[in-house]
């Protein structure tokens, strides 16, 4: 494929695994400057040599009020701009009202939603001033149903979509362009905690998709051209409804 993205600076969080890892190498493929962002820095580290010369990566806990502002800061310092934001990083605690750990709840809040809330924020108004930029928040297919044990994660997502629409919105004809992907079930670590607990992991009921399918849209997403918005992109598995 073309190097569509060639010489734009990307910021991917959560890439030390997988979507985010799949997404930072398709954004690479085309063309693009990486910054990695994740907890986990063997990991990066290891990405980032595989990427090769020019990525950078920042280990950072997404959760800490500051760590958004510090993201951006640091892609702006290194490369001196950001054309690309993937808001990917995010957790999964399934949430049914009978065992839910009321404790885990402000954390998913913070990782899941506001996080990708500040990020968004704080690249949009960058992004604005120079008349160009994408950003890409992750939602997930639990946004729009309603499964049992999925509320608050579906919650979040919901209300992440509905603030990336607006944004959208805001954005409109400043040269910033807004989307949402929307996974359907997609074979990642996401799901580790729940096998560890001894509960089938959602990859397990369905033939899932690979993160290389969902980072495909991102990058879809990502090249679009002209007056042309990639808005929202709902990338389910062939059996899911
Ligand atoms: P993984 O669990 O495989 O990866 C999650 C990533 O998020 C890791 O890189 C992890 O890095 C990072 N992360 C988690 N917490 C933090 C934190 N506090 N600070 C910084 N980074 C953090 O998940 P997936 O690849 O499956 O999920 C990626 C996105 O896709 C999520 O937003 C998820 O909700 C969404 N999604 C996934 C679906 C699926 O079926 N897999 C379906 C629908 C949506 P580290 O631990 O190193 O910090």
């Amino acid at each position: 494929q073309d190097m569509q993205l060639e010489g734009k600076v990307a910021i991917v969080t959560g890439a030390s695994a997988g979507i985010g890892t799949a997404t930072a190498k398709a954004l690479a493929e085309g063309g693009a400057k990486l910054l990695l962002v994740a907890r986990r820095e063997d990991r990066l580290k290891a990405l980032q040599q595989e990427i090769g010369v020019g990525t950078q990566i920042l280990s950072i806990d997404l959760a800490e009020h500051a760590a958004a502002q510090s993201v951006l800061d640091h892609a702006e310092k290194t490369f001196g701009t950001v054309d690309i934001l993937v808001n990917n990083a995010g957790i999964l605690r399934t949430s049914h009202h009978d065992d839910f750990d009321l404790a885990e709840l402000d954390r998913m809040i913070a990782i899941n939603y506001s996080a990708v809330v500040r990020s968004s924020i704080i690249a949009a108004r960058l992004m604005k001033a120079r008349g160009t930029g994408q950003i890409v928040n992750i939602s997930s297919i639990g946004a729009g149903i309603a499964a049992a044990g999925t509320g608050v994660y579906g919650g979040l997502k919901a209300a992440l979509e509905r603030f990336t629409e607006v944004l959208r919105v805001e954005l409109a004809g400043s040269g910033v362009r807004v989307g949402i992907v929307a996974p359907g079930t997609t074979s990642t670590e996401i799901f580790s905690e729940m096998k560890a607990k001894g509960e089938p992991g959602w990859d397990e009921y369905i033939p899932a998709m690979q993160p290389e399918e969902i980072a495909r849209a991102v990058r879809f997403m990502c090249e679009q051209t002209g007056n042309a918005n990639a808005a929202r992109l709902h990338i389910y598995a062939t059996s899911e409804t």
